[in-house]
């Protein structure tokens, strides 16, 4: 089949499998390095088990690459004293955490110095870089479930500030042209009875919520 005569269908699966979700995953088990090591090696004392050479046999071949494959290297947190442990996404990551976790506890006790409190019993926060305790797939789990709280905290955090900086906001009033009074954005009218501009009268706040007024 030459090129300039892809038929229909050939389009509706192109179209197809540009819309259609990726497949998922194939599953995948965990498996020991030791476990792995040893199911190998017993393959390999058995040729006979493998029926082909053991070169051949593709169950050999896949344990050989896994294998050879190199270790992946995850790093976490260990904070002496709680004894917590914080995985993290590399050993840069790491150091770069343990370091902030330190300065904040030296400043900590320097704020308690610099209030003329006692520090005899003051234990230096130590936090170590250390090998993850975690296989990949449960530290990354990890390390997303915090990064997925953290993002809540900040969210939180960040409304709650929206919140309070919400009272420096101003205070519409809109003049009504007939009657000469205004109506304020909080649902209030005031009459000024001189007429003229809340300025003139000297009033520079909303009387019913207290905020700017814009007017
Ligand atoms: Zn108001």
């Amino acid at each position: 089949m030459s090129t300039e005569t892809i038929d229909t269908s050939t389009v509706e699966h192109i179209i197809q499998a540009l819309s259609e979700p990726p497949a998922p995953a194939a599953e995948v088990v965990t498996l020991g390095r030791q476990m792995a090591e040893r199911i190998l090696s017993w393959l390999e004392d058995h040729p006979a088990i493998a029926g082909i050479a053991l070169s051949t046999c593709e169950e050999v071949s896949v344990l050989r690459q896994a294998l050879a494959e190199p270790k992946v290297e995850l790093w976490a947190i260990h904070s002496v004293g709680p004894g917590e442990v914080y995985p993290c996404l590399s050993k840069e990551h790491a150091e770069r955490e343990a370091k902030e976790l330190f300065e904040q506890g030296e400043k900590m006790k320097a704020d308690r110095i610099a209030r003329g409190e006692s520090v005899e019993h003051w234990h230096d926060w130590v936090t170590n870089v250390t090998p993850s305790p975690w296989e990949p797939a449960e530290h990354f789990e990890i390390l997303a479930e915090e990064t997925a709280d953290h993002r809540n905290d900040l969210i939180a955090r960040l409304e709650e500030l929206e919140a309070k900086a919400e009272p420096q906001k101003s205070c519409k009033w809109t003049r009504d042209e007939d009657t000469g009074a205004y109506e304020t954005a909080c649902g209030a009218t005031w009459h000024l009875f001189d007429g003229g501009e809340p300025e003139e009268h000297g009033q520079y706040f909303c009387h019913h919520c207290g905020k700017q007024i814009d007017d």
